[in-house]
């Protein structure tokens, strides 16, 4: 008779060593029972060839998986972390046959088709081969909800929860675990493998570093070191929220990190103006990837399906100089060039990209969307694709907000030390001039050194088009068709009325 098999731990985007329940009861199931442990992560060579895929994520998620592994060293837990390149299925099977399984242990994941269609298929397969997949929620998003009634309280509820912390003093005393796997070796990884198809976006860095250790030192500087006394006033300005906002993002979106986690360090501080507006998006980070999980259509198709008539241009030059960094408006392409190379912008400037994206340049918010994604270090879909869809104006129910770079330049970088930075071509340009130099009296420009054979003319009207923006949105707004679709996204996915709203409906 085969033994009974090895528990897999199937880590996901969620590379932590606490706060990790799929981990906890396993570990708490093999104490138990006796069952061997096997601490797996999967590099599927499907993912790594997906449109949102990039080499600053992968490369974040094997630092993550580094320290991962660190820690189980650190603290002696007797397990090893494995970390192969192979399809799923491919290594379920390889295991059945070998070692036998005798649970497999994950997070729910809220993520792009490709991982729902893999989901699936790994569900078919536990049924066929009568493996239980114990699949535990990730805090703060619900399966299978169909409205937002109770959504917020339970939230609360969810994040004042115990950490799921495994028990290593029990775990320890139980005799060695390691399910001690070995694998073919074209499936062996040192290192993170690479992604192949990025031939648009050669990020240099630096990026934040991986890992539970870095996330919790960036929570740390933030809540106990002053970063966020300013992170009210700095939140729109693309540089100075570089240090002022958390920078917490990439953690929280791999995993190595919870929010629940975060919720209760900030509950532990005392509590101001800025503490409170932090607390409000750890609830919209939840808020945003549960409406996600109840319409993962998002990702591909508006929202609201009236806007499928609205008519968008296809203008691949303008398209290529977006993503370049290259339209010859100072703010767009320091902020495009700055979150390809770093992995990093604010929300305010990642706004202002997608509203030039599909309000200028009229093109559907599906031609940036996955851009975007490989440029961000801390992608996550849930997020991602709702805001896109937010900024893009189709949803219906949000107010359309068409952003002038040059008036967000003036406002947010009044010196112009962002476009500075990341435009040197306008390294001498003043003040005056730096977020509308094509402005400037042809004396003064060459005077400062701007000409438009070193950095662009713009390469659209930013008055004309923003007008014809308005136009277009604000009509189609009016449409009945868009009216009852956004009914429809009202009930599914927003809090409904409550007596101190007085009778608004609200996003959260
Ligand atoms: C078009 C567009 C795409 C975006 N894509 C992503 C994405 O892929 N991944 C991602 O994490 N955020 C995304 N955001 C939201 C937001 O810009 C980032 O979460 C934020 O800039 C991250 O920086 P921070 O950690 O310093 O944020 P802080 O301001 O310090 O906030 C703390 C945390 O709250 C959450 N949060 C903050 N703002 C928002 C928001 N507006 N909506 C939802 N959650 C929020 C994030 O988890 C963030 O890490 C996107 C915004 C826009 C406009």
């Amino acid at each position: 008779m085969m033994a009974p098999g090895i528990h897999v731990v199937w880590f996901k985007r969620d590379l932590r060593t606490r706060d990790h329940e799929p981990l906890q009861r396993a570990l708490q199931r093999a104490s138990l029972s006796g069952g061997r442990v096997l601490l797996l992560q999967m590099y599927e060579p499907g993912m790594l060839v997906h449109p949102t895929t990039s080499s600053r994520h992968v490369t974040f998620q094997w630092a993550c998986g580094d320290d991962v592994a660190m820690t189980l060293q650190q603290e002696k837990w007797g397990l090893t972390f494995h970390r192969v390149h192979a399809p799923v299925l491919d290594v379920l099977d390889y295991l059945r046959m070998k070692h036998g399984i005798a649970s497999l242990y994950s997070h729910e994941e809220t993520g792009v088709l490709w991982t729902y269609e893999r989901d699936k298929k790994v569900a078919s397969w536990c049924k066929k081969h009568g493996v239980p997949w114990c699949e535990v929620a990730q805090a703060g998003v619900q399966r299978g909800r169909s409205s937002r009634i109770g959504w917020v309280e339970s939230w609360h509820d969810n994040m004042a929860r115990p950490c799921a912390n495994p028990d290593l003093q029990e775990w320890r005393s139980s005799e060695g675990r390691d399910a001690n796997v070995t694998w073919p070796e074209n499936w062996a990884l040192n290192a993170a493998p690479t992604v192949r198809h990025e031939s648009d976006l050669q990020g240099v860095g630096p990026f934040q570093p991986g890992g539970e250790r870095a996330g919790h030192s960036y929570l740390k500087s933030f809540l106990h070191e002053g970063r966020i006394q300013a992170y009210q006033k700095h939140i729109s300005k693309p540089e100075l929220s570089r240090r002022s906002c958390s920078r917490i993002s990439p953690y929280l979106a791999w995993g190595a990190m919870t929010i629940r986690q975060v919720y209760q360090a900030l509950e532990s501080t005392v509590q101001g103006r800025n503490h409170h507006a932090f607390g409000s998006r750890l609830r919209w980070h939840c808020h945003f990837i549960q409406k996600f999980e109840s319409e993962h259509a998002l990702e591909w198709r508006n929202v609201n399906r009236a806007y499928d008539e609205l008519p968008v241009k296809q203008n691949e030059e303008w398209l290529s100089r977006w993503k370049e960094g290259t339209t010859g408006i100072p703010l767009v392409d320091a902020c495009m060039r700055a979150v390809r190379e770093t992995g990093y912008l604010n929300f305010r400037m990642r706004a202002m990209l997608v509203s030039f994206l599909t309000h200028h340049m009229n093109h559907s918010w599906q031609d940036g969307v996955e851009h975007l994604a490989r440029c961000f270090l801390d992608f996550e879909p849930g997020i991602h694709y709702s805001q896109f869809q937010m900024q893009a104006g189709v949803t219906g129910i949000n107010t359309v907000r068409i952003y002038n770079p040059v008036k967000q330049g003036q406002e947010h970088d009044p010196e112009g030390h962002f476009v500075r930075a990341w435009v040197p071509e306008l390294k001498d340009v003043s003040p005056e001039w730096i977020h509308s130099p094509w402005m400037a009296p042809p004396m003064e420009a060459t005077m400062q050194g701007w000409s438009s054979q070193d950095y662009p003319e713009p390469m659209l009207d930013l008055v004309a088009s923003a007008r014809e923006a308005r136009e277009r949105m604000w009509s189609f707004r009016k449409r009945p068709e868009v009216k009852n679709e956004g009914r429809r996204i009202l009930a599914r996915h927003v809090v409904p009325p409550r007596a101190q709203t007085k009778g608004r409906m609200r996003e959260l």
